[in-house]
């Protein structure tokens, strides 16, 4: 008894302390947008004495991009970012989420779905078409279900979010009909599994949220604390992303790039260095407060 206590105690010491993390997709290099996010969690951990570390969230196997995997190694490398941890990649991981799946089919709380996207046509709200069915889970998506109720979170930039996934989205999907995992588990149960605490990303990533908020509460996962980043644009007014051909990080101009992401997070100027000089700094000077507030930066980046 006394040792479960124990164990207990650490476990809710380690859930106190700050554990952020960057986890970026191999669907393409890195961009200046990547970079925002690296920056961003990693100085926001670190002035907070927290722990930063790096996932892959290669799940989606099909997209992966040839070689992003090993550029998103060497811009971590070149911008002499140190993880607090081995850095894990979510493909070796397939058996965690199998394992959390089976744990959500004891509860009921899944189901297998044989809608195709041409029965769903261009609904996108899923209506529950097959949540009572009981069909069979071997080759068809599974479904979580959601249930009628708002889920909120008071995200640290953006202010209060509110969304009631029945009424916005029914019934998302968790893993498809071809195996993949779906992001939205893999992130909740690494998240967990890693002890994150605190979630700095991309606003393109917050109606994405109160999935992962109610998939974790089911779970019976601890909350965490969110803070979604304004995204850099392009002149034509879209996100930098690698659908719209964002330049890849130069890594060769490393410090210069770094420069630039902390300006354009709107904190206080550092001096052209070694990168670990220069986010050694940035750590030092960093304020939530002088973040940009809104969903997007007022500059253009390529
Ligand atoms: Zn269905």
């Amino acid at each position: 008894m006394l040792s479960h206590e124990a164990k207990q105690g650490d476990a809710l010491l380690n859930r106190c302390s700050y554990v952020g993390r960057f986890a970026p997709s191999p669907t393409g290099p890195l961009h200046f947008g990547s970079l925002l996010t690296a920056v961003a969690s990693y100085c926001d951990a670190k002035a907070n004495q927290g722990q930063w570390l790096v996932r892959i969230e290669d799940t989606d196997i099909p997209r992966i991009f040839p070689n992003s995997e090993a550029h998103i190694l060497s811009c971590i490398d070149a911008f002499q970012f140190e993880p607090d941890a081995e850095i894990i990649f979510q493909k070796d991981r397939f058996e965690i989420y199998e394992q959390v799946l089976e744990q959500l089919k004891q509860c009921n709380a899944i189901y297998a779905c044989q809608c195709t996207r041409k029965m769903l046509g261009s609904n996108h709200i899923y209506v529950g078409t097959c949540r009572d069915l009981n069909l069979d889970f071997a080759d068809q998506a599974i479904r979580l279900k959601v249930a009628d109720q708002q889920i909120c979170f008071e995200d640290r930039l953006q202010g209060l979010q509110c969304s009631n996934l029945q009424q916005d989205l029914g019934d998302f999907v968790l893993k498809r009909r071809d195996g993949i995992i779906s992001y939205q588990l893999a992130v909740v149960v690494d998240d967990y599994l890693q002890g994150i605490s605190h979630v700095v990303r991309g606003a393109d990533l917050l109606d994405n949220t109160a999935r992962q908020i109610w998939l974790g509460s089911l779970l019976d996962y601890p909350s965490l604390s969110y803070m979604h980043l304004p995204l850099a644009m392009n002149d034509q007014g879209q996100k930098l992303s690698k659908q719209n051909l964002a330049h890849a990080l130069d890594i060769t101009q490393a410090a210069k790039l770094l420069q630039q992401a902390i300006l354009a997070l709107g904190q206080a100027t550092v001096e052209l260095d070694q990168p670990r000089i220069m986010l050694q700094q940035a750590v030092q000077q960093w304020d939530i407060n002088l973040i940009p507030t809104g969903l997007h930066l007022s500059g253009t980046y390529l």
